[in-house]
């Protein structure tokens, strides 16, 4: 088996008397996108932000490209391209498609050179940025304020944010949420081109986007990975179906 991009090995995070995290081992391959699941408050954004270096684990291990990270905070691990994507902070409304893509390819490159100061007409910054924005077919709105997109332009340029910034993994917390049926789908099209550029953390509640996605998926249940498979063994699992699937379907 390929030796994994990031490795997970005990976490234990606790709120007071609540076990956000309990003893979770998680791989994610590289190539793959492993989806994790599991009902509300049982702990994925949890796990989510201490892979991220948000918060830390009380307990347990995260190595990251081969290097314990489990010490590091969240500007070092970004640093090393571990980092959230799809963070709605990282937008900036008044600026526009273009430009948004601009700096974070700016942050890129300013993480390779140490001395280079890219001005906003430099080609270095917009020949990367065009390319990233026309992969999530924003060409047309490149001078439009982020802040007059639709909802799914939006989330179109988030993706363009993501693949400018070329991180080792993507770490995507719920990017369906708020999505219509139709934006759902053609967002399923954008994630799905991610994977070739690096392997996807995908916390997902919408299951038709995880069975179309997934190579994996890891199920959590109050804080604990209660089964890990491709999509036929999780949907044929029987305790994942008891506290899972049954659920949702019952809906
Ligand atoms: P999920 O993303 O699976 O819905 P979360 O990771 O957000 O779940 O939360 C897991 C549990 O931990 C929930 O019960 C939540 O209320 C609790 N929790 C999350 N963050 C904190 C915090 N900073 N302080 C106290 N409790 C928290
Ligand atoms: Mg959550």
């Amino acid at each position: 088996m390929a030796e994994p991009v990031l490795e997970i090995r005990g976490l234990c995070k606790q709120f007071g008397a609540l076990r956000a995290s309990d003893n979770v081992d998680f791989d994610l391959l590289p190539g793959e996108v492993h989806a994790l699941i599991g009902p509300n408050g049982a702990g994925k954004s949890t796990l989510i932000k201490q892979i991220a270096g948000e918060i830390m684990p009380d307990v347990g291990v995260i190595r990251f490209a081969g290097r314990d990270v489990t010490g590091l905070n969240a500007v070092a691990r970004a640093r090393m391209g571990l980092a959230r994507s799809f963070q709605v902070s990282s937008v900036c409304g008044e600026f526009t498609v273009l430009q948004n893509v601009m700096l974070a390819v700016q942050g890129r490159l300013r993480r390779s050179y140490r001395f280079f100061r890219p001005a906003l007409s430099d080609r270095r910054l917009t020949d990367p940025a065009r390319a990233a924005i026309a992969r999530v077919g924003l060409s047309q709105r490149e001078g439009v304020r982020a802040g007059d997109l639709s909802h799914g332009e939006r989330r179109a340029l988030e993706i363009a944010l993501a693949l400018a910034l070329k991180p080792k993994v993507f770490l995507l917390d719920e990017p369906m949420a708020g999505m219509g049926p139709e934006g759902a789908r053609s967002l399923t099209g954008l994630l799905d081109g991610l994977r070739h550029e690096a392997p996807i953390l995908l916390v997902e509640h919408d299951m038709e986007a995880v069975f179309a996605l997934a190579d994996r998926i890891s199920v959590l249940v109050y804080g604990r990975i209660i089964a890990t498979g491709t999509v036929a063994e999780i949907q044929n699992d029987a305790a994942v179906r008891a506290a899972y699937l049954g659920e949702e379907e019952a809906r």
